[in-house]
């Protein structure tokens, strides 16, 4: 059986576009998880009038649970817990023991608001405790309790719950709510699914579409599991749910994909290939070195992304001038004057100084042209140049055309480079010397 729910995000800050909502989407990839089927995502302000028609709304869609982020704050115009209160027909009341709860967590940051009596910390701390008669309380993770706030009895709606904005606050507090069994009421009967993900590299999403029409030409029986591929950082994503039941029609579907992108299907478990190079330099004592002139330091930021990052990335050098190029990676002369900085030569010879700059086992260069200026007939914008070079003599050198503006152009180059590293680390190497480029 489907169980219907919606999301209700509240800011003010949110509608004005100033902050982009993170909650929203969060939520909604929970929500597929758990098999509840997601019937509307609102953005309201902080304005009670909008908050409760919005809620009622959803109530009117039929749904059994109605997820709301934001203004659970101690500030007058944070007014969620009362709104969301009154749609369920309960009674406000003041919870003494998260009052107390609230008055500990606050005691410690006491010096952070000299100008505040001790009556005015106590009036907003009691503010967050008063809550829906009735409501599970959820303990804050911030100073912002959450609620699982069921209707009154006699009324029929949706659940609500109720969750503070901070991303962190409320990534914590929804798993707590997960686990109440008021929670566990409104979402009882639910079908449960199982949920995997493929990420491949290298293809266009089209290809996919063939593939998914193949394999329902071969009997894959789509009406019991559900694909959906998107495309991300220049990488393609396909989740599939499913019930626990009909495994053995994902596996035929997976045994189709690989048949057919067996070199481009990367991830069968949902890695990154960021956690699969990590874990490969982990596990083969390298050490890393880059030099980048087009991504200006977004490789080796990408690469610092993982805590333990020191195990195996030496350095990098941001080589955007020709001068530091040549004066501080080491490149020749003669390479940037013949081939152009834009080059496979300069990709290469960037990759192989950096590693010997840096005495490191593996360099990786990157070279291009992000646009939207600089670009021309013969290398236009988007052409980048990526190589990897291992101290044991294998290299990989790719040149592509990738789509995109600026910032797009960037970071595919880093996905780019990262998964040329993944394939130098599984071994790979172009058999020519002369560094001639493949096209990507
Ligand atoms: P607090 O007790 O921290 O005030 P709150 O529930 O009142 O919690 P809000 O005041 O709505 O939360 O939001 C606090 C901050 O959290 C916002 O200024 C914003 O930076 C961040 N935030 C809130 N909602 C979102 C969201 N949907 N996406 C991203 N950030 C958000």
């Amino acid at each position: 059986m489907s169980v219907r729910g919606a999301i209700v995000v509240t800011g003010t800050e949110l509608l004005g576009g100033r902050v982009s909502d993170r909650n929203g989407p969060w939520l909604a990839a929970r929500f597929f998880e758990l098999g509840i089927d997601l019937a509307h995502v609102t953005i309201v302000g902080d304005r009670p009038d909008d908050m409760l028609a919005a809620l009622e709304w959803c109530s009117s869609l039929g749904v059994s649970l109605v997820v709301t982020s934001g203004g659970l704050g101690p500030t007058a115009d944070d007014l969620t817990a009362s709104v969301v209160g009154g749609f369920a027909g309960r009674a406000m009341v003041l919870d003494v023991a998260l009052e107390e709860r609230i008055a500990e967590i606050l005691r410690p940051m006491r010096s952070r608001w000299p100008h505040l009596t001790e009556e005015e910390i106590r009036a907003s701390n009691r503010k967050q405790a008063v809550v829906p008669e009735g409501a599970t309380v959820l303990a804050p993770v911030g100073t912002a309790p959450g609620l699982v706030v069921p209707p009154a009895e006699g009324l029929v709606g949706p659940t609500v719950v109720v969750l503070p904005g901070p991303p962190r606050e409320l990534q914590a507090l929804w798993h707590a709510a997960v686990e109440t069994e008021t929670f566990a009421r409104a979402v009882a009967g639910r079908t449960t699914y199982e949920q995997r993900m493929l990420r491949l590299y290298g293809l266009p999403e089209s290809q996919i579409a063939q593939t998914l029409r193949l394999a329902d030409e071969r009997g894959v029986d789509f009406g019991r599991i559900e694909v959906t591929t998107c495309l991300r950082r220049g990488e393609i994503e396909i989740v599939t749910r499913f019930e626990a039941g009909d495994a053995a029609i994902y596996e035929a579907f997976v045994a189709v994909v690989r048949e057919r992108h067996g070199e481009e299907l990367f991830s069968e478990d949902g890695s990154l290939v960021d956690d699969q190079v990590a874990g490969m330099l982990v596990e083969q004592g390298f050490s890393l070195a880059v030099a980048e002139s087009c991504t200006g330091g977004l490789l080796a930021g990408r690469l610092t992304e993982r805590p333990g990052s020191s195990a195996y990335l030496r350095g990098g050098i941001v080589a955007y001038s020709d001068a530091v190029k040549e004066e501080l990676v080491g490149v020749g002369h003669d390479v940037l004057v013949e081939h152009g900085a834009v080059s496979a030569q300069t990709a290469l010879a960037l990759a192989e100084r950096a590693r010997e700059r840096l005495s490191a086992d593996v360099g990786v260069g990157v070279t291009g042209i992000a646009g939207p200026g600089g670009g021309s007939a013969e290398k236009p914008v988007g052409l980048v140049f990526v190589a990897a070079s291992g101290r044991d003599g294998r290299r990989l050198v790719r040149r592509a055309q990738l789509p995109g503006n600026r910032a797009e152009v960037r970071d595919r180059t880093t996905t780019l480079a990262m998964h040329l590293l993944r394939r130098l680390l599984l071994g790979e190497s172009d058999a020519a010397a002369e560094g001639d480029t493949a096209a990507a």
